[in-house]
């Protein structure tokens, strides 16, 4: 990329986050994925083009320094910052504006700092030699996979429905969200294919901002906020199709469909449960299992026919899980340590840049956390290590995968699931090679954190108040 002859015409609006807006190149498989800001600040930027700068370095020194070692280097691409001419950043905000959905534009594009951060673009993966079937890529925000111990909170709740269908309740009672959504991330992060089966199932019903398809590069699939339609599935059953084609010896179309739908969320469980190269060990069980139901999904624990074997250890969801784990605390039990750190840093001002509260993200910073001793010891290095280990497990409650399913020509495939599919009917499911990343691994600012606890509770009470507890 010769970053002084940049053409806006050469790049595409691809989607957006809360934080961030990325654009595609056309032809090579990059992106740039630019800052956003509130739209009442359009006028005047809330940092200089050298904040921005550092801000973006910040995010790559946390993914290739931290997240990287604990994730597992395999599934990131930290991607690096340019600096892009101005001209270039304004004609392209004019470009993509209207593309944008219009839920999305109380924030600007960042037009004034020049800066990016460039990564290869997920969508459109150059595994193997290029086939004529364009790839499907599935990009799945799963949220927090565990419940908090008992010891550390203080709604009985909170130990028995998970984090992510109590703000369900929240979302559809402050118009976020029409309907909710039946997705439980426990059942995806269970390692039991049923479970697992179910979870994307209901990801594809209510996608919400937590799933999202693409077709050679292209969104087929997602949703739209505060909408009352629901994504059209007849069209991404449409795109899938040609995928799945043994799928189409079906009498009716009715079937079909189903018989496509399953094959699909299938090959999305064996991709998620790959090793990803390698074959790592099985988990036999996650902590107890106990806290790894939850009350809220409507998933019937009596349909489980095979016991869970727990997640295997190499694969991508098992190393996020690991990661969100980091918090022992939960945030009720963090706060405390958070207003410990606070204090000493009222205290001892100086005392922020040896502690790296904002950064650097560097190794020294991971082994700050990684070394936290077991016991509080009432000092600030252990509180600080707490907030740095809680931090890094928000960035990874956030955080996507992005699953790539690559049709291979080949019909070679042979693994220990087919005999189980075999048993449910006689054809072969679809030959693909799969590949896992994950994006969107931004360092959770330390200030955040009372944010955090008020939306907890928010969260409990309202859905104590509102018979979330009812069915
Ligand atoms: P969030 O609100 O989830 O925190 P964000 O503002 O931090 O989002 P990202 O999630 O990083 O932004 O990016 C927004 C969207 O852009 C993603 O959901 C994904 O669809 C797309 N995207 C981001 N990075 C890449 C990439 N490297 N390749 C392809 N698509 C990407
Ligand atoms: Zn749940
Ligand atoms: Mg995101
Ligand atoms: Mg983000």
């Amino acid at each position: 990329m010769e970053l002084d002859k940049m053409d806006e015409n050469d790049w595409k609006y691809h989607g957006e986050g809360n934080k961030s807006l990325v654009v595609s190149h056309v032809q090579h498989p990059r992106v740039l994925r630019l800052l956003k800001y509130p739209a009442e600040d359009s006028e005047n930027p809330p940092q200089t083009a050298e904040q921005a700068y550092r801000q973006i370095q910040n995010i790559v020194d946390f993914s290739s320094n931290v997240m990287s070692s604990l994730l597992g280097e395999k599934f990131i691409h930290s991607g690096e910052v340019v600096k892009l001419p101005l001209e270039f950043v304004r004609q392209l905000s004019i470009k993509v504006q209207h593309q944008r959905p219009a839920w999305r534009c109380d924030k600007v594009m960042d037009i004034y700092s020049g800066c990016a951060l460039c990564l290869p673009n997920l969508t459109s993966p150059a595994l193997h030699q290029p086939t004529h079937t364009p790839p499907l890529c599935i990009e799945i925000k799963p949220k927090c996979g565990f419940l908090p111990s008992p010891k550390h909170v203080s709604k009985d709740i909170k130990t028995k429905v998970c984090r992510y269908c109590m703000h369900q309740h929240y979302k559809v009672a402050n118009g976020k969200w029409k309907r909710r959504s039946f997705y439980c991330p426990l059942d995806l992060f269970s390692g039991n294919r049923q479970r697992m089966h179910f979870a994307i199932k209901h990801l594809i019903e209510e996608p919400q901002n937590n799933f999202k398809v693409f077709k050679g590069g292209q969104c087929i699939y997602s949703s739209k906020e505060g909408s009352d339609e629901s994504p059209d599935m007849n069209s991404l059953l449409h795109h899938l199709r040609p995928y799945f084609l043994h799928a189409n010896n079906r009498m009716n179309c009715h079937v079909t469909c189903k018989a496509v739908l399953n094959d699909f969320i299938q090959v999305l469980v064996n991709a998620l449960l790959s090793s990803g190269g390698g074959d790592g060990g099985v988990v036999a069980d996650r902590q107890a299992e106990g806290r790894s139901f939850c009350e809220a999904s409507i998933f019937n624990k009596e349909r489980i026919r095979h016991g869970s074997r727990g997640l295997p250890t190499d694969s991508v969801l098992f190393r996020i899980l690991q990661t969100q784990m980091l918090d022992t605390l939960d945030i009720e039990g963090l706060y405390p340590l958070y207003r410990q750190v606070e204090q000493h840093l009222q205290d001892f001002p100086k005392e922020r840049t040896r502690l790296q509260i904002e950064g650097p993200y560097n190794e020294a910073f991971l082994e700050k956390l990684q070394k936290c001793p077991a016991e509080d010891d009432g000092s600030v290095e252990y509180a600080v290590a707490k907030v740095h280990q809680y931090r890094v497990a928000m960035t990874a409650k956030d955080c996507s995968i992005m699953v790539a399913l690559v049709p291979s020509s080949e019909e070679e495939e042979d693994n220990e699931s087919l005999s189980s599919q075999r048993q449910l009917r006689d054809f072969r499911p679809p030959a693909f090679s799969y590949s896992a990343s994950i994006l969107d691994l931004d360092p959770k600012p330390f200030d955040s954190i009372p944010r955090q606890l008020r939306l907890d509770q928010k969260i409990v009470t309202c859905y104590l108040r509102t018979g979330g507890a009812l069915p």
